[in-house]
């Protein structure tokens, strides 16, 4: 499934959500990424090292990696998120975060359980991938099974990634692991995280369908 809106309309939303990310402290300083599937099956991704970024500073890639005609470098995890759009045709946007709480699961190596209930139909278990170098070829092949599966991975010692049918669609995903991520280490202060039980979550799941 491509794109229906033009590279214009989604330079903008990236440099859109790229700003929000930021503002809610999900990355710091020049961390993260945000990229989107265009009409043309190829990709647009913010730039490498780069704290405010305009839609000038979006760079094109077609998914072979090759940069069709922008003075920036794509961001070093272009990799990742060209991994992702060959997996999956479903997916027109990504996010790539260092959300504080979620970062802090994949650094304890715990996988995020849907102990809240709207958590169970909006991501279900959000497992860790194994450990990979940041923005060395490690990265795509260590997301390669489990993106098919999951709208919403935990980097091993790294962050979080979320894709989405557009942009907006990642971006809730984003918030929601974070939320998920804070409760549950509440909850665990708490001395009691408790699951959801089996019946409980065929039941959430059957109000989904
Ligand atoms: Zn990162």
């Amino acid at each position: 499934m491509l794109s229906m809106k033009d590279d214009g309309t989604l330079k903008k939303e990236i440099c859109t959500i790229a700003a929000i990310i930021y503002e809610k402290g999900f990355v710091v300083a020049t961390d993260g990424n945000v990229s989107a599937r265009t009409a043309d099956n190829c990709i647009l991704i913010t730039p490498s090292g780069q704290r405010a970024v305009t839609v000038e500073d979006i760079v094109k890639l077609d998914l072979d990696g090759t940069i069709l005609g922008c003075k920036q470098n794509p961001s070093s995890e272009y990799r990742m998120h060209i991994e992702v759009y060959r997996r999956r045709t479903d997916v027109q946007g990504i996010i790539h975060t260092h959300p504080p709480y979620a970062t802090a699961f994949a650094v304890a190596g715990i996988p995020l359980e849907p102990i809240i209930a709207e958590a169970v139909f909006a991501n279900g278990k959000i497992p860790i991938t194994p450990y990979a170098t940041p923005s060395t070829e490690e990265v795509p092949k260590s997301i390669s099974e489990l993106i098919k599966n999951h709208g919403a991975l935990l980097l091993a010692h790294h962050g979080l990634l979320t894709v989405g049918k557009d942009l907006l669609d990642a971006l809730n995903r984003t918030e929601r692991v974070e939320f998920l991520a804070h409760v549950s280490f509440l909850a665990k202060m708490l001395g009691n995280a408790v699951p959801l039980s089996p019946e409980r979550i065929e039941k959430l799941m059957k109000l989904q369908k």
